[in-house]
């Protein structure tokens, strides 16, 4: 049985040949497999050729959390296995180990795999190999076994573990303080966070693979040895102040602590430290500011004694004031006492009585006022008086009160007051200033006394006196009729006398109003003539005569008043008026003089008459108005000329009274707007009516301006004329007048049409710019092309070396001579243009501009020209040059070529240079004097110009644009140049160059 039980099949063969031994091994060893199968902990399953299970051990089946029955006959691909790869994607059937290995026929290692458990209903994680069997001599595997561990624990773990080691990493690398991780058997950093690199300087790739005493890091690198050494005996070193060394040489103050720790069961240490720095600054401050607080404390409390000292000084004062305050209190109660006798005082006495201060406002009144007025306080107080006046008489009381306290003087008056009854009765009052010692009115002090009772007396004593005059004037009646008749007699003798008196009396009356009469006549300026019918004069006074240059008024009698006229028409004209009307009035005429001057006089004239009313004669007043004609017509004059100045300069004036609101206008304005004087007339609005919209607003703000500040204001403004043309007046306006509240009350201007001038101005700035682009154009032509021309030059003048050296033999005496000269017509160009090159970078290349020593500047001037000085034995001599802010470089060429051209330029004798410089305001005037061949004067301000030359190449070489080079670097700094000169006697440039 047994021995059927282990031979196979297939190997009943090999069984047949089988001893009985054999099979007793075999069947031991079989069953030692067997029991090893079942108790091992590794899962093993056996699968068909199909995939089917055909067995599996005890630990498959608890591993798997199914029976073999559940298992049995289940292939790979049976979907409860839910089987899913480490990442959580479906893990096929036909991609299981199982499967490969019998597809293959190869050994799969290590596959892991998630399988559902039902038992537990979880994922249970195995790790597997599969391995294909083969029959002998097949190729193709007849079943697979696989053999898993369960590793779902293990993978839990290291879950947790890559989970930690990630939160370490982020902690790590995000970490302000900085933080380093080294390994423990070498010391060498294995990783370092940014805030290591940001705290010490190093890179990550300089820090990393490093040790920190390579970097330098420890200022003492045992120290770094004793704290691992430390670190190792304790696990762990706590924050601690350390300081450091940084890459950039700094030390750092830092907290630093340092432990071990553990990844994937590696030690490793890891550092932290925290840059302490500032707030070691802070707390240094800190203890700084503590110390001053110590010391200030102290201060404090020194000045504090000090303090107390000076407040029992002050208590000492401090008594003796309240001392005073008594001493005073007892002088202010009795003056109290003293003001209550006089009030009560005043409050007896029989008078009206009050008190004002020194402006006059009445403070206090005595209680028999109030009972009078029958008024309060406060209707009286100040100036309130004058309700109890009389209308008629209040306003001299007010007069002669108000002067009074002008003057501080005490006076009298007497005026009725009304009383609480509403009657009035007469007061005299009296009023006195109260002064001080200096005199100044302290207060007023006025009584009122009622003296109607008195008025009343007075009057009843004249009514007395009257009827007292009355008897006795009827007593001396009676008496004088009694003496009367006594006198009848005398009386008619006096009448006899009397009327002889009478007589001379008119005599003398008529003599008197003649002389005054005639006084009047001859003491007035105007000419009186009287005439008779026919114009001859009979009367005239003596101004006549000097008017019309008589030596003697009788002379001028008998002559006509018609001969006076200088011309006939005027005088016919006077005549037919007169005749006309009887007179006529301030005729303007020309006059002739005696001695056959004319003059200006205004004629008044009229008949006069007999007492039938017949005419008599015609008298005339003259009054010589030369003088205004002459005024007249200056005024005339100045105002032709002011038309015609105004019509040339095309400015019109105008005037607006502002009260009146007229406005006037200049001839010329009327032009300016185009509108006929004859037809238009301005108004406030004539202004408004043609200014260009745009301008109003603007021209409305200058114009409140002006009257509410009353400053003159100047400004420009459009006006659109009838024909739609647009002209800009220049306005000048100001207040001619203000009225009594100093308000404007007249306003003039001039409005000057400035359109033209504006125009010009556009095209002007038009042409500047466009002059300025096309200099600036130039500049860069005459850059470009010199700077590009030099290279062909150069090509042209090397190769026709070139031609000369190679052949020299070959050619005859002319080709070689006309080399010659192409060489240096080449030559010369180069120089043209290596100059031009170098003139038109003056303005183009940017200017260093600092404070330059001239001596320096000529030093290296004069470096420059050590070749021409040498070989001319020149002799340059020189005052104390000044130092200003200036172009060093540009400075030296224009020395260089000024001085070049005084050398390469003289005369027969041994050159003599001379550089010298004042200083004049603002500016130092140069000069370079040398005794040369001289130019001619007339070609001096040609020389500054390009490529001009008074010279030939032959005489000179030379390019024509030394001075002109000269000329841009002077003018550039804002200053002048010019020369003086005359041939054969040496020329002197002189430049002048601006201090700022
Ligand atoms: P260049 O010297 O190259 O001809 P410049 O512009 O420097 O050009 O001078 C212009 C001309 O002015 C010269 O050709 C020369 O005739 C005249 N000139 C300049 N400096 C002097 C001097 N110191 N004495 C006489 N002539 C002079």
């Amino acid at each position: 049985m047994i021995k059927k039980n282990v031979c196979l099949q297939s190997e009943e063969r090999i069984c047949k040949n089988m001893e009985s031994e054999d099979i007793q091994k075999l069947q031991e060893s079989e069953e030692r497999y067997r029991n090893l199968f079942e108790t091992m902990t590794l899962g093993v399953v056996y699968q068909d050729v199909k995939g089917q299970i055909i067995s599996a051990n005890t630990a498959a089946q608890e591993i798997l959390g199914l029976t073999i029955d559940q298992m049995q006959g289940r292939t790979s691909t049976d979907p409860r296995w839910k089987s899913v790869h480490e990442d959580g994607s479906d893990y096929p059937g036909k991609t299981h180990p199982a499967m490969v290995a019998l597809k293959t026929g190869k050994i799969i290692k290590n596959a892991i795999m998630g399988v559902f458990d039902p038992k537990y209903k979880q994922t249970r994680w195995i790790k597997i190999n599969a391995t294909p069997q083969f029959r002998k001599n097949e190729k193709k595997p007849y079943q697979v076994y696989t053999t898993f561990e369960d590793i779902t624990k293990r993978k839990k773990s290291d879950e947790a573990l890559n989970e930690s080691e990630e939160k370490f990493s982020k902690a790590f690398h995000s970490n302000s303080a900085a933080m380093t991780v080294t390994r423990l058997n070498d010391g060498l950093i294995i990783d370092a966070n940014e805030s290591f690199e940001t705290l010490f300087g190093y890179t990550h790739e300089e820090t990393v693979g490093h040790n920190t005493n390579e970097l330098g890091i420890w200022l003492d690198p045992q120290e770094r040895d004793a704290k691992v050494e430390q670190l190792l005996k304790q696990g762990k070193l706590p924050l601690h102040e350390v300081t450091f060394g940084t890459k950039t040489g700094k030390n750092i103050n830092v907290l630093f602590s340092v432990e071990l720790i553990h990844i994937k069961g590696k030690t490793f240490i890891l550092t932290t430290s925290m840059d302490i720095t500032e707030r070691k600054k802070v707390e240094e401050r800190n203890q700084k500011l503590l110390e001053s607080e110590q010391q200030l404390t102290e201060e404090l409390k020194t000045s504090n004694e000090e303090l107390l000292v000076t407040t029992e000084e002050l208590q000492i004062v401090n008594e003796e004031l309240v001392h005073q305050g008594n001493k005073l209190l007892k002088i202010n109660k009795a003056l109290r006492e003293s003001e209550k006798h006089f009030h009560d005082l005043a409050d007896n006495i029989p008078n009206l009585a009050w008190m004002a201060d020194e402006t006059g406002w009445i403070f206090w009144y005595n209680t028999q006022w109030y009972d009078y007025t029958g008024t309060t306080p406060e209707e009286m107080q100040g100036w309130g008086w004058q309700k109890v006046h009389h209308p008629d008489y209040v306003g001299s009381v007010t007069e002669e009160w108000t002067s009074n306290i002008k003057a501080g003087k005490a006076y009298d008056n007497t005026f009725p007051l009304k009383g609480k009854d509403g009657n009035y009765r007469w007061f005299l009052t009296r009023v006195t200033p109260i002064k001080d010692e200096q005199g100044k009115v302290l207060r007023w002090f006025g009584t009122n006394t009622n003296i109607t009772e008195l008025k009343r007396v007075q009057k009843r004593n004249q009514k007395l006196l009257e009827s007292e005059q009355l008897l006795t004037e009827e007593l001396t009646t009676s008496n004088e009729e009694l003496q009367a008749t006594t006198h009848e007699l005398q009386d008619a003798n006096e009448e006899l006398h009397h009327n002889e008196d009478k007589l001379l009396q008119a005599y003398n009356d008529l003599k008197t109003s003649e002389e005054s009469f005639r006084g009047i006549i001859e003491n007035i300026q105007d000419a009186y003539m009287r005439a008779d019918k026919e114009g001859t004069i009979i009367m005239a006074s003596s101004s006549a005569a000097r008017m019309y240059r008589f030596n003697l008024t009788q002379e001028m009698l008998g002559t006509s008043t018609l001969s006076y006229f200088k011309n006939s028409e005027d005088r016919d004209f006077a005549i037919e008026k007169l005749k006309k009307h009887g007179k006529y009035n301030d005729y303007e005429v020309e006059a002739r003089r005696n001695d056959g001057t004319f003059f200006w006089v205004s004629q008044n004239a009229q008949y006069y008459y007999d007492n039938h009313g017949e005419i008599q004669g015609y008298e005339t007043i003259v009054r010589d108005i030369t003088q205004r004609k002459k005024i007249e017509a200056a005024l005339k004059k100045s105002e032709r000329s002011l038309d015609k100045a105004q019509q040339i300069a095309h400015i019109g004036s105008w005037e607006w009274n502002i009260k009146t609101g007229d406005i006037s206008w200049s001839n010329e304005l009327y032009s300016i707007y185009g509108v006929d004087p004859n037809s238009f007339t301005p108004t406030l609005s004539s202004f408004g009516d043609y200014m260009h919209p745009d301008d109003e607003e603007y021209v409305n703000q200058h114009v409140d301006q002006l009257l509410s500040e009353g400053k003159p204001h100047n400004f420009d403004f459009r006006i659109v004329l009838d024909d739609g043309s647009i002209r800009v007046l220049n306005t000048l306006a100001e207040v001619a007048r203000f009225d009594k509240n100093g308000k404007p009350s007249m306003i003039v201007g001039i409005n000057q049409d400035i359109t033209e001038r504006k125009d010009i101005e556009l095209k002007l700035n038009e042409n500047i710019t466009k002059l300025a682009q096309s200099n600036k154009e130039l500049e860069q032509f005459a850059y470009i092309t010199s700077h590009d021309l030099r290279e062909p030059l150069r090509m042209i003048t090397s190769f026709l070396q070139l031609l000369e050296r190679r052949y020299n033999d070959q050619l005859d005496q002319d080709a070689n001579e006309f080399i010659g000269f192409a060489v240096d017509g080449a030559k010369r160009l180069d120089a043209m243009t290596k100059d031009l090159l170098q003139y038109s970078k003056i303005t183009t290349e940017k200017r260093d501009i600092k404070p330059v020593d001239f001596e320096y500047v000529l030093e290296q001037a004069l470096i420059n020209l050590k070749v021409p000085i040498e070989k001319t034995n020149a002799v340059i001599t020189h005052d104390p040059l000044p130092i200003i802010n200036s172009d060093e470089h540009l400075k030296v060429q224009l020395f260089q070529n000024i001085i070049g051209n005084a050398i390469k330029y003289h005369s027969k004798e041994t050159p003599k240079i001379h550089i010298s410089a004042i200083k004049e305001n603002n500016q130092y005037l140069f000069s370079i004097k040398d005794n040369g061949i001289g130019m001619s004067p007339e070609h001096l301000k040609r020389i500054f110009t390009i490529f001009q030359r008074l010279h030939t190449n032959e005489e000179y070489e030379g390019t024509g644009i030394g001075l002109s080079i000269v000329q841009k670097i002077v003018h550039q700094q804002g200053g002048q140049i010019w020369v003086e000169s005359e041939i054969g006697k040496g020329s002197t440039f002189y430049f002048t160059i601006p201090i700022e």
